[in-house]
């Protein structure tokens, strides 16, 4: 889409780039009801059922940037299915869950959950400049869970000070980003106040949902707090506009690396070339293809989600075909609090005293054979002659 494409929209054929361009026209511009959403897009009948719904609906937000991307015909479009709501969020199933990955109950503090030894997931808001149809943690986000109170965060600070293991701070929430800049870098300082704190990490979708969030005046913000690293979320090679790179160009320019944590979804993102594709252009966008995640089993989401064998075969597909940079690692957050458990293709063919086989991406067999207790005096060390006759 070229830049000013979104004045083809009757709705917006008014606004100056110079407005659109900005996060507050975005936010303020937010498309939150039917009216709205059908001077952009056909609705179709689920989807006029599901946003009109009385009653138990998750909140739906959507930036004009975004909106401006999807297609207004086709509803199977990737783009608008992440975003508008249709009435498959209403057909439950057995396998559902509020808080798929136990997180509330690894709450030591109130926004702050401790799961691993060295690092913690620091929630500091419950918004999102768009809310995703399959978020992990719609049971929160939309909601007055009350994160973003400074006490609160003053709590799980003060928690983390007395943590002395915890060297790592992933800061989510909803999106980080949508605090302003004065309180990022107030909750920046107050973390990086703490010694044992070696860097911080923010997970954020606003590159891709928002990019106009990203501004100078954040990534000064930013510099200052160095090491600072993002965790943005690309899905689709169709979020990877100009808009969208220069953000990304704009970060890693200010020296935050980037990685990209991507949701794998049925119909939207579960073809090896498609994520091939997504994967390529982000790394022209120097972004690093960090984890596939396995679609959570979050409420309303059935219809979001694949077979595990669909993950697997994405990575057969790109492991030794392209890149190594563009293969991440593909995991399952273990329901209930498990964690993330890595899944790989098996590449091992066969094992046996000491002699390993294996297959390589193009399905040719190898076999190494590991060294044997005893075929060499224990700690002798490579002979000088033998060096000599390399
Ligand atoms: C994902 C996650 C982390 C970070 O995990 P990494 O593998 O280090 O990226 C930390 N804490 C919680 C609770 C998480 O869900």
């Amino acid at each position: 889409m070229s830049t000013e494409a979104y004045r083809r929209i009757p709705l917006w054929k008014n606004v100056p780039l110079e407005e659109w361009e900005t996060y507050r026209w975005q936010m303020s511009n937010r498309i939150q009801t039917v009216e709205q959403l059908r001077q952009v897009i056909n609705l179709t009948p689920s989807e006029n059922a599901a946003v009109t719904r009385k009653s138990g609906r998750f909140i739906m937000g959507i930036p004009p940037y975004w909106a401006a991307l999807m297609d207004a015909d086709d509803p199977t479009c990737p783009i608008r299915r992440q975003a508008v709501p249709t009435e498959d969020e209403y057909k439950i199933s057995p396998n559902d869950m509020i808080d798929p990955l136990g997180e509330d109950s690894h709450m030591p503090v109130p926004g702050l959950v401790h799961r691993y030894p060295d690092r913690v997931l620091l929630l500091v808001v419950e918004v999102c400049s768009m809310y995703c149809r399959f978020c992990t943690r719609s049971r929160v986000v939309g909601t007055t869970a009350g994160y973003s109170r400074p006490a609160n965060i003053d709590h799980a600070v003060d928690y983390i000070r007395s943590h002395r293991k915890i060297r790592d701070v992933l800061i989510s929430g909803g999106d980080p980003l949508t605090l302003s800049d004065d309180r990022l870098d107030d909750v920046l300082t107050k973390l990086k106040s703490i010694p044992h704190v070696e860097f911080v990490r923010i997970g954020t979708r606003n590159p891709v949902t928002c990019p106009y969030r990203i501004t100078p005046e954040l990534c000064n913000v930013l510099k200052k707090h160095k090491p600072v690293w993002m965790s943005t979320h690309f899905n689709h090679p169709k979020e990877v506009t100009p808009a969208a790179k220069r953000a990304c160009g704009m970060l890693v320019d200010s020296g935050v690396p980037l990685g990209s944590q991507t949701v794998l979804m049925k119909g939207i993102n579960d073809r090896p070339a498609i994520m091939k594709k997504l994967f390529h252009e982000l790394l022209k966008a120097r972004v690093r293809p960090y984890y596939i995640y396995q679609c959570d089993p979050v409420k309303g989401t059935a219809h979001f989600r694949t077979p595990i064998k669909a993950g697997l075969d994405i990575i057969e597909k790109l492991r030794g075909h392209t890149t190594g940079y563009a293969v991440p690692t593909f995991v399952v957050d273990g329901p209930g609090g498990g964690g993330k458990i890595p899944l790989m293709p098996n590449y091992v063919v066969s094992q046996k005293d000491g002699t390993w086989v294996f297959r390589n991406y193009s399905g040719k067999t190898f076999t190494y054979k590991e060294e044997q207790a005893g075929e060499r005096p224990a700690g002798s060390a490579i002979e000088p002659s033998y060096a000599l006759q390399q």
